[in-house]
C-alpha cells in the first residue's frame, strides 16, 4: 500500500477537504501515476452533491487526469518510468462482451469501472484524480502525444473527458466538411465541441444562454452564435441542421432545438442533469423522422485517437488553473456559469 493524499467530500452538503488514504500495491500490469493536473468536470459536481443519487462517501472525484509514470508492475510493456500518461473516466471493463471487443468499453454490458465513485473487484471504493498518486492497468491508460509540450499539459487534461465526450458523437454522426452542426451550451464540454467540430471542417453554430460568451465562441471556432432564448433568431434556422450536440447540464426545453434539425437528422444529448427535461413534443420527431439520442464518453482506442487528433490539429482546452484549495470556489463558480472554460487543478498545490 502507498499512502497518498487527496481532496474528498464526506457528504452531499460538506465542502471538499484534505483526505488521506492509501493506493493498493501495483498489480503486474499496473502503472502508478504522479498526477500533475486534473480537470474539473460538471459530473464531479453532480457526484459530490449526490445529484445522480449514487454517491459513495467519502468521494474523491476527478477524471481528467494527467501525470507522469513513477512506478510500473513487472509485466508492463507499454509505459516506462518517466513517461507522461493520462486517465479518463474508465479504468476497467469486462474485456469480453461485444462492446468491449469493439473498443467501446464505455458501453460494456457487464459494466465498465469508473475511476471514482465505483468499487473494485474486492469491493473497495475507487478514488479519483483529485489526488497525488493513482494506479491504473496499462490497458486503460492513455499516451500523451509528443507534440504536446510539457507547458501544454494543463490544457490537455480536459481532453480526457470534455474532449472525448464530444469527439465521440461528432465522429459517430459523421460530422465534417459540409455539415451544419449546432452545439448547445458553452461550458467545458461545449467549448471543446466547438473547437473539435471546427477542426473537423463543419459549419459550427453555437447556442448559448449567455450573451457575454458571443465573442469567445467566435474566437473558439463558432461561425455563428445564437442566443437560444431569442425565438426569432431560432426560427430562421428551422430544419437546417445536420447534427446538434447538446451539452447543457440543466433541464431545458428540447423542442426548440429539435425543430432545427433537417429530416432524418439527430440531436445527441451528453449533458446529464439531475432532473429530467420537460416532456417534448413528439410531433417534432415524427414529422421529419428526427432522432433524439445520447452518448457517454468514449472508448480507450477512440480516446487515444482524439489525443492524437488534437495534437495534430493543435486543439486544447481553454483553462483556468487553480490550486486545489480553491476547489469549492471552483464548484460554486461552475454553478454560476462562470468558467472559462475548464478549471484545471495544479496538483503541486496539494501539500
Ligand atoms: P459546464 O462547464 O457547467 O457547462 C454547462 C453549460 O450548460 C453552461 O456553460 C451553460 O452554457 C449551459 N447551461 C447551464 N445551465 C443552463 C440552463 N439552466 N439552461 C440552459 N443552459 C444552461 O458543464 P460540463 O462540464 O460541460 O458538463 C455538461 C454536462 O455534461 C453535465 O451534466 C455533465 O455531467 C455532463 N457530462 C456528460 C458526459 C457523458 O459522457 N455524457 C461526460 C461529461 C459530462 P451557456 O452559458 O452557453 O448557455
Ligand atoms: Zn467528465
Ligand atoms: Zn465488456
Amino acid at each position: 500500500m502507498t499512502k497518498t493524499q487527496g481532496y474528498a467530500a464526506k457528504s452531499a452538503t460538506s465542502p471538499m477537504e484534505s483526505f488521506d488514504f492509501e493506493r493498493k500495491e501495483l498489480g503486474p500490469h499496473d502503472i502508478q501515476i504522479e498526477i500533475l493536473y486534473c480537470g474539473i468536470c460538471h459530473s464531479d459536481l453532480h457526484v459530490v452533491r449526490n445529484e445522480w443519487k449514487n454517491t459513495i462517501y467519502p468521494v474523491v472525484p476527478g477524471h481528467e487526469i494527467l501525470g507522469k509514470v513513477v512506478k510500473i508492475g513487472n509485466q508492463v510493456n507499454s509505459f516506462q518510468i518517466g513517461d507522461r500518461a493520462a486517465i479518463g473516466c474508465i479504468i476497467n471493463s469486462c474485456r469480453n462482451c461485444p462492446n468491449c471487443q469493439e473498443g467501446l468499453e464505455q458501453y460494456c454490458q457487464n459494466e465498465f469501472m469508473l475511476v471514482f465513485n465505483s468499487k473494485d473487484k474486492e469491493g473497495n471504493v475507487n478514488y479519483g484524480g483529485f489526488s497525488k498518486l493513482i494506479n491504473v492497468d496499462e490497458s486503460y491508460a492513455l499516451h500523451v502525444p509528443k507534440k504536446f509540450a510539457d507547458k501544454d499539459l494543463p490544457r490537455v487534461a480536459p481532453l480526457l473527458c470534455a474532449g472525448i465526450t464530444t469527439y465521440s458523437p461528432l465522429r459517430h454522426w459523421k460530422v465534417g466538411k459540409g455539415s451544419k452542426v449546432g452545439i448547445v451550451g458553452l461550458g467545458g464540454l461545449g467549448h471543446m465541441a466547438v473547437k473539435l467540430a471546427h477542426a473537423m471542417g463543419a459549419h459550427v453554430v453555437l447556442f448559448t444562454t449567455s450573451p457575454n460568451k458571443i465573442e469567445d465562441a467566435k474566437r473558439l471556432g463558432a461561425d455563428e452564435v445564437i442566443i437560444s432564448k431569442n425565438t426569432g433568431e431560432m426560427k430562421k434556422h428551422a430544419a437546417s441542421f445536420d447534427f446538434i450536440l447538446n451539452t447543457v447540464a440543466a433541464p431545458h426545453n428540447l423542442d426548440v432545438f429539435l425543430e432545427l434539425l433537417k429530416r432524418d437528422r439527430t440531436m445527441c444529448l451528453v449533458g446529464l442533469p439531475a432532473e429530467p427535461h420537460p416532456a417534448l413534443n413528439v410531433g417534432n420527431l415524427i414529422f421529419l423522422r428526427r432522432d433524439l439520442a445520447g452518448s457517454v464518453i468514449g472508448g480507450i482506442k477512440e480516446t487515444q485517437e482524439l489525443l492524437d487528433f488534437c495534437a495534430d490539429q493543435n486543439v486544447m482546452a481553454d483553462v483556468e488553473i487553480i490550486p486545489i484549495q480553491k476547489i469549492n470556489e471552483g464548484f460554486d463558480r461552475m454553478l454560476k456559469n462562470d468558467v472559462k472554460y475548464r478549471f484545471v487543478i495544479d496538483m503541486s498545490s496539494l501539500k
